[in-house]
């Protein structure tokens, strides 16, 4: 029989895993090196370990396009991503028409 695998504090969301301990980590101070990639300062909570790291975080990939895209970055799209372009939604709203029935 198959059973999901246990979610700890740790697994939650904006939280890091200690490397040792597995136990959440506890982020003290943010700290942007450039416009895209951070590093955490981040203590583990488990008092009998009482470690403390840099975690780092950055775009990989992209999943849904930005409407307003900065074009100065390049991060890689994810597989079966297809880039936005012109043709896609809502610049091909047609104004006239919404001005025409009032
Ligand atoms: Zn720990």
């Amino acid at each position: 029989m198959f059973s999901k695998p246990r979610v700890t504090k740790a697994d939650r969301k904006g939280t890091f895993k200690c490397p040792d301990c597995l136990a959440v980590c506890r982020v003290t101070q943010n700290k942007y090196i450039t416009a895209t990639y951070k590093e955490s300062y981040a203590s583990c909570t488990n008092d009998h370990c009482g470690g403390r790291y840099v975690f780092a975080s950055e775009p990989v990939r992209v999943l849904v396009p930005s409407q307003t895209p900065n074009l100065k970055l390049h991060i890689p799209l994810a597989a079966g991503v297809r880039p936005l372009s012109f043709d896609d939604g809502q610049l091909d709203l047609d104004l006239t028409q919404s001005q025409k029935g009032t």
